[in-house]
């Protein structure tokens, strides 16, 4: 069915035209007719199957068809965990509202970033507001922003702000919200915790799945490559060199993997630069937009820094270390073999990480393909991992600030993930 039998308006139709869009995917198929007519919506879908324009066409529809005050109140809202996807979809919406008259207004806001060039450019007015949840709050304690006019709320990669710690945020921020409202809720994966958050929330919601709940995407090729940890970072230079890749994506466990990985790579030639919360803002735009020029071959980043990362058709997706989380794994390779697209998840796994794999392969319901690349074959045992290298001596303490004894025995003190 083509994209002018969904009921959408002449305006819409243009900017779909210009962004060489010709077929709806199939959960615009299913979600825009399903938001024209204002229903709620539970969406199992992950970044790649074009659910932003499954609910920005609809909602841009809706909106453009009914009268909007001077002081232009928030009458959109959509919440996402990370700043990049929120400039992703604010940039999609503009896009896709580009041809619409009055034209509407599209801002976004996020954290990292200082609150008084945004407080400014909500003064006017917004129509259409992507946030996340913890900056927006900010926003809202400071009476930059009014929420009480919203019509429609987006929850975007609603697992993700869970896995954040968002839940509190998005409550206090739906408790501001008028009563009655178009709820839409876009997740990859359904825990319990998201099935909490949608009672009460959704009324008769319609619900979309355009992929089987957490399999990965089909079109996707999974290769595990079996190798000693020690020799990853050759294997992967290896592997971009001998196939030739243009454009890779890299996921690290940590942010100083990150930042040694782009190292030996910039060492040897390869263009790559790294994205993690450590990173400023600035810095990981400016890694992000050099990826999608060509300028930068490998893009190496932390899950955090990488949640909801659009580049269109990125060919190969890496697995410099799996994932603390299976599901971790559905998101990561998700940025691959997007909009029917071939593409290729590559993990390169340790023998500490067997155990890991299983729990993805237990997930997505299939064996991935182990092979092993000649001279960088896993031996038989692990071997013993390379000592760590000499740390600078600490500065010693004065005596009125000794250490106070933990009561924690050594080796069960917690430590927190970096990433
Ligand atoms: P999303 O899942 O919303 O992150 O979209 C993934 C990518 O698919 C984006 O780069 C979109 O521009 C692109 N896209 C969305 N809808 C279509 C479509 N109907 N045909 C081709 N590409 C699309």
């Amino acid at each position: 069915m083509p994209f002018s039998k969904l009921g959408l308006s002449d305006p819409l139709l243009r900017a779909i035209a210009d962004a060489g869009y010709t077929t709806p995917s199939p959960i615009q198929l299913q979600a825009i007719p399903a938001v024209l007519e204002g229903h709620d919506l539970l969406a199992a879908a992950q970044t790649g199957t074009g659910k932003t324009a499954g609910f920005a066409l609809p909602i841009l529809q809706r909106l453009s068809q009914r009268h909007y005050s001077a002081n232009r109140p928030v009458r959109v809202l959509i919440l996402t965990p990370t700043r990049e996807l929120a400039a992703q979809v604010g940039e999609s919406v503009s896009q896709y509202g580009a041809h619409l008259h009055p034209r509407l207004k599209t801002e976004v806001v996020f954290g990292g970033v200082k609150i008084n060039p945004q407080m400014m450019r909500l003064r006017g007015g917004v129509d259409v507001l992507v946030a996340t949840p913890g900056r927006l709050l900010d926003l809202v304690n400071q009476n930059a922003v009014k929420l009480d006019k919203v019509e429609t709320l987006v929850l975007d990669e609603a697992d993700r702000m869970l896995d954040m710690g968002f839940i509190r945020d998005i409550r206090k921020l739906i408790a501001l919200l008028p009563k009655k409202r178009q709820n839409l809720l876009f997740s990859a994966t359904f825990s319990e915790e998201i099935r909490k958050l949608t009672t009460g929330l959704l009324i008769n919601p319609i619900k979309i799945e355009v992929a089987p709940r957490n399999t990965a995407a089909e079109t996707v090729e999974q290769i595990a490559y079996l190798c000693n940890k020690a020799n990853k970072a050759e294997l992967l230079c290896h592997l971009i060199k001998t196939n030739n890749w243009q454009q890779v994506l890299v996921f690290t466990s940590t942010k100083h993997g990150a930042n040694r990985l782009t190292d030996k790579l910039n060492n040897i030639n390869i263009k790559a630069a790294a994205i993690h919360g450590n990173k400023s803002q600035g810095a990981r735009t400016s890694a992000l937009s050099g990826f999608k020029a060509g300028d930068i071959r490998v893009l190496v980043a932390t899950d955090v820094a990488a949640r909801g990362i659009d580049i269109v058709l990125l060919p190969h997706v890496v697995n410099y270390e799996l994932p603390r989380s299976p599901a971790d794994y559905v998101h990561r390779i998700g940025r691959t073999g997007r909009a029917g697209e071939e593409g290729q998840a590559i993990s390169l796994v340790s023998h500490d990480e067997v155990s890991a794999l299983r729990l993805v392969e237990k997930l997505i319901g299939t064996a991935i393909r182990r092979e092993q690349v000649v001279g960088f074959e896993a031996s038989q045992v692990a071997p013993p991992m390379p000592p760590e290298p000499p740390r600078a001596p600490r500065p010693a303490r004065p005596s009125n600030q000794a250490r106070k004894p933990s009561g924690s025995p050594r080796g069960q003190v917690r430590v927190r993930g970096n990433a």
